[in-house]
């Protein structure tokens, strides 16, 4: 099962639908790593910066820099969110499944998700 199809029942509040996701999306509207790389990705492009062949592959996703794991709280809270293109958000996932933790890193350059070893 898939944390996705597990908590689905949080992605379906409108509080997220109506509210958060869509303003999310409005005040960041590019793939966030991808603008790391200097590409802006809009959700037409892949991780790599080329045209986005595969229909199905072009949106983009709020995703949580934390990973909620259900919890309400964290789900909701919009400094936890970030946007990808569903590249980048792959690969996010299954480094974060390997190691079990986030590795985003606050304004001060500190791992912010608590299951960091250097949050232990
Ligand atoms: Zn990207």
């Amino acid at each position: 099962m898939t944390a996705r199809s597990e908590y689905h029942h949080l992605y379906n509040l409108s509080a997220w639908r109506r509210r958060l996701r869509p303003q999310h999306l409005e005040r960041e509207p590019l793939c966030r790593a991808c603008l790391r790389r200097g590409i802006l990705n809009d959700g037409s492009l892949t991780s790599a910066g080329a045209e986005q062949t595969n229909a199905r592959r072009r949106f983009l996703v709020v995703d949580h820099l934390i990973p909620h794991r259900g919890d309400r709280a964290l789900f909701l809270d919009p400094g936890n969110l970030q946007t990808l293109c569903p590249d980048d958000h792959d690969q996010n996932k299954q480094r974060l499944e390997t190691r079990g933790f986030s590795q985003e890193r606050g304004s001060d350059g500190w791992p912010i998700d608590p299951l960091h070893p250097a949050n232990q």
